[in-house]
């Protein structure tokens, strides 16, 4: 018999889905995890504890109506919980799959303090996942159709996001984007191990029966030019995403061998799903010893794409420590099940080669007294130069925003780091300074996370919305 819910997370203890083992995973592009059982995202959503003031809820960035859906799932009924997902969320089953939990939703459960948070992410994917399988979509039918249409430039979460709450309110949005398929870094960036490309592909006919048009292989500003777009539709949204690489700033960068992590693994997503069209353009890893620079999720996202391209080795070095490092701890921690070294505390001062990279000249660091924002600085230690053997390195520092130039023909203005002014709180959300652009997603605020991407897009969509008067 079921326990009152006070009870429910001593008697039952966070359990997450199963993995594939390890062993396997090297070997196979394919998710790590499996499914809940439907006994088992029962009995883990019935932990929940219900909170008056749901802590989760708020650290969400969407602000998802956890406790409401889980309750649901709880009770077997995946059909009201999935719709519930979907008020807040255009993307549940990417988010139940790519969010770092263990800073957002999870991070915050009351019962993270010792019993185990609830697996609020496993759940919100399964609810979607589920749903799906049983054959649900979202229900247009009291869709009041206006004569309006919204141009949305780049089909990443943010354009996504946008063109749910564009669709859902009766205004017919068309995206364009530049690849061949939507998703943006969902399909061209973070690998199939953690998101299978046809969540995506499920998920672009569901947008497209919902009345979103896609407009792929198409570039605004080379096959098309924004001055047109503005003249043809009512609005636009752009969420182009941040695509300039941060670089070391050391000698030996340009040495052959040596790469950005996003060409990396574009090229293997590319092969992967048949959009090569130059076998030139593979970069590959195989039966070579890898070194990884940087601690993020593109990190970890290159360190575990080369073990299973068959690397002899791959070893990540981070200049702080394990604790201080700003990906998710659960992709570190399948990285290290999958045989990824890590280095901590190593700051790369150069890549040394002859003609081709050769090693990592690396220093230690130790942390400094915390500065003004709380954070850390590495500060080196004297005489501790090691050079890390190598013969392929991956630079993964980041990216910066990457505006393009005629953002200023178009009087959309820039911070001093190339992010588009589009502020959430003014009269019309995520309007740029041209009144008839909206914008949102990592070229506003700066490379981040997808769920925030999603809700950017989100209200803006709303901002428009407003604009339009509708
Ligand atoms: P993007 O996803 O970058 O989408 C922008 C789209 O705009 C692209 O499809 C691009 O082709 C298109 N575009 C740009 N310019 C044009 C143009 N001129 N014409 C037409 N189309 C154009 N976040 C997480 O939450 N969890 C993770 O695990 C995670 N892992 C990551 C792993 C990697 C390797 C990377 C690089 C990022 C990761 N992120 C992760 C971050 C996350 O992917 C981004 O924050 C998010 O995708 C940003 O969404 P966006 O819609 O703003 O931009
Ligand atoms: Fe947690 Fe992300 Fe889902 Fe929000 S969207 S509940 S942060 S997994």
């Amino acid at each position: 018999e079921r326990l009152n819910n006070d009870f429910q997370f001593v008697q039952v203890g966070r359990v997450d889905p199963k993995k594939v083992p390890a062993s396997k995973r090297r070997k196979n592009f394919g998710e790590i995890y499996y499914q809940f059982e439907s006994a088992d995202a029962s009995s883990q959503a019935h932990r929940c504890l219900e909170c008056g003031n749901p802590y989760c809820e708020w650290k969400c960035p969407v602000h998802n109506y956890i406790p409401n859906w889980l309750k649901l799932v709880s009770e077997g009924n995946i059909m009201r919980a999935v719709e519930l997902c979907h008020q807040t969320n255009s993307l549940p089953e990417v988010c139940g799959r790519v969010c770092p939990q263990d800073r957002l939703c999870e991070g915050a459960c009351t019962l993270n303090d010792g019993y185990g948070a609830v697996t609020i992410g496993s759940v919100e994917k399964y609810i979607t996942d589920t749903a799906f399988a049983l054959g649900w979509k979202p229900d247009l039918s009291d869709v009041k159709w206006t004569d309006k249409k919204v141009a949305v430039i780049g089909a990443g979460p943010a354009g996504l996001g946008c063109a749910d709450i564009l669709v859902r309110n009766g205004v017919k949005p068309v995206v364009f984007d530049r690849y061949p398929e939507i998703g943006g870094l969902l399909t061209f960036g973070i690998p199939e191990f953690k998101l299978e490309k046809t969540v995506m592909t499920r998920r672009r006919k569901v947008f497209e029966e919902m009345g979103v048009e896609f407009r792929l292989e198409t570039e605004v500003g080379k096959d098309v030019q924004l001055q047109d777009i503005i003249d043809e539709y009512d609005a636009v949204f752009m969420g182009m995403g941040t695509y300039t690489y941060m670089k070391g700033g050391f000698p030996g960068e340009d040495l052959p061998g040596v790469y950005d992590a996003l060409p990396f693994l574009v090229s293997n997503v590319n092969r992967r799903l048949g959009f090569e069209k130059d076998a030139g353009e593979f970069i590959d890893m195989k039966g070579k010893r890898v070194v990884v620079l940087g601690g993020g999720d593109t990190a970890m996202d290159c360190n575990r794409t080369s073990i299973r391209q068959q690397a002899a080795s791959v070893t990540c070095a981070y200049r702080r420590d394990e604790a201080n490092m700003p990906g998710s701890r659960r992709e570190v921690a399948n990285a290290k099940e999958e045989g990824v070294k890590f280095l901590f505390n190593r700051q790369p001062i150069a890549i040394i080669g002859e003609d081709r990279v050769e090693g990592v000249k690396v220093v230690q660091t130790q942390l400094g007294e915390p500065d003004e924002n709380g954070r850390r600085r590495p500060e080196v230690v004297p005489g501790s130069e090691e050079v890390i053997p190598a013969d392929a390195v991956l630079v993964a520092f980041g990216f910066r925003p990457s505006p393009a130039d005629w953002f200023s023909e178009l009087k959309v203005d820039t911070d001093d780091s190339g992010r588009v002014n589009a502020p959430e709180e003014s009269e019309f959300a995520f309007q740029t300074s041209n009144p008839k652009i909206f914008a949102g997603g990592d070229m506003v605020r700066g490379s981040d996370l997808v769920v925030t991407a999603i809700w950017e897009g989100r209200q803006a969509a709303e901002g428009i919305l407003d604009y339009l008067d509708l």
